[in-house]
């Protein structure tokens, strides 16, 4: 029988490279639901290629145009936040959740409400709330698949081991755009070489974050969340091939490695196809042919942002939501070019200093409403501190 399957954030490098897998095999997936935002022509497409039964974008003044776009095909459409959080209630077997973003939270839990695997590359979400997905999964008794390659990788080290075993998890990091850059140049590195990655073809936001290392500080976190290990546990070691995706160390020594091409269809197929293994069409890597992987200890003064995930970490609670939110709205400031490239770590850090002090004035239970109301107020307080920062 098909599956039914929706896909969040479709027209994005992770929504793309999902459909890359559900197009190959038409007859095994019955389509639900496709997310867009922007990119009406592609949503359109893929929406009608795919025989999907609703398409929405997040953008509710381009209704009109993706109405247009679908017109005598018999796919829905529908636009605004609202709508994809209620498309990701439509009844599905399998959701990804691959919007950018905070955003992303509220449609990952309606998933999981109404008992859907709920396969994750929406890593902001973990971050802002990690608590309040895993109890939502676990109320509804449904399973949340880890998509982002390192997790991917550490959730297959971990198959049929114990986790009380485990005495360490290691993500690898190729340290991004200028992981070789003379520490001085940083200011002046422009937003088109922080938009291209050495290894990995992604959408624009997370390859900056590789080049900050504000994407590996959010894996860290999302490793602390998901897995439930202490930060101390948490280690990382930039690795420039991207090859080794992490590494499990267990209490007697040893350590389990992933080893795969840079290929996210690899991850998003596991999860697809999980608890079964499936052919991929990924590129069986030749290690003689590579012949070297190098491995360096992460330079903290290079990349404060390993340092401020820990410090949120330790902070716990709510801090995942301030540090998220932060950091989505200093790579907005990096974009619009308000702020130049290290001046994105000090924003971060302003904001959490910021909201530390105001302590006490937000309700810290884990709901929705609570975590988008500190996501609201740390968003503010970011602005607040590219404003100082660019004045
Ligand atoms: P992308 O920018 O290429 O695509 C983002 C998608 O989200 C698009 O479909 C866009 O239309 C949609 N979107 C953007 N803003 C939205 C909003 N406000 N509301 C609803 N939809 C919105 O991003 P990506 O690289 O595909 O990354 C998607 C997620 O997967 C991110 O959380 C990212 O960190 C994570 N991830 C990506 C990769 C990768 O290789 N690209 C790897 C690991 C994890
Ligand atoms: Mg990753």
């Amino acid at each position: 029988m098909a599956r039914r399957v929706s896909i969040l954030g479709a027209t994005g490098s992770i929504g793309q490279n999902t459909l890359d897998l559900i197009a190959r095999a038409p007859d095994d997936y019955d389509v639900v639901a496709l997310t867009g935002a922007g990119n009406i022509a592609q949503l359109a497409k893929d929406a009608i290629a795919l025989r999907a039964d609703v398409a929405v974008t997040a953008h509710e003044n381009l209704l009109d145009d993706l109405r247009a776009a679908l017109a005598g095909s018999g796919v829905e459409a529908a636009a605004g936040t609202s709508a994809i959080t209620e498309c990701a209630s439509r009844p599905a077997d399998w959701i990804m959740s691959a919007i950018v973003g905070a955003a992303g939270l509220a449609p990952g839990l309606a998933a999981l409400e109404q008992g859907t695997t709920l396969a994750l590359a929406n890593k902001e979400s973990l971050v802002c709330a990690g608590k309040l997905l895993l109890d939502t999964a676990q109320k509804y008794g449904t399973r949340i698949l880890p998509v982002d390659s390192e997790h991917s990788a550490i959730f297959q080290a971990l198959i049929g081991e114990d986790i009380a075993s485990v005495e360490r998890i290691i993500i690898t990091a190729s340290g991004g755009a200028f992981r070789d850059w003379p520490l001085e140049k940083l200011a002046e590195a422009t937003l088109d070489q922080a938009s291209s990655h050495p290894n990995w073809d992604m959408g624009q936001r997370i390859t900056i974050d590789s080049a900050s290392m504000f994407n590996k500080a959010m894996e860290i976190i999302e490793t602390h969340e998901f897995f439930h290990v202490s930060p101390e546990q948490i280690e990382v070691l930039v690795h420039p091939q991207s090859m080794i995706h992490a590494l499990v160390g267990f209490n007697d020594g040893a350590l389990m490695a992933h080893v795969g091409p840079p290929d996210m269809r690899h991850a998003i197929g596991f999860a697809l196809h999980h608890p079964e293994r499936k052919h991929l069409p990924v590129e069986r890597l030749d290690l003689a042919a590579i012949g070297t992987f190098e491995f360096r200890a992460p330079d903290e003064v290079r990349w404060p942002a390993l340092r401020l995930a820990r410090e949120t970490m330790q902070a716990g609670g709510m801090t995942g939501a301030v540090f998220n939110a932060a950091k989505e709205t200093a790579l907005d400031g990096f974009i619009a070019r308000q702020i130049n490239f290290p001046q994105m770590a000090h924003v971060v850090e302003d904001t959490l200093a910021q909201m530390f002090a105001s302590d006490g004035h937000i309700d810290a239970t884990m709901t929705l409403d609570n975590v988008l109301q500190v996501d609201h107020l740390a968003r503010k307080a970011a602005k607040a501190a590219i404003h100082k920062r660019a004045g």
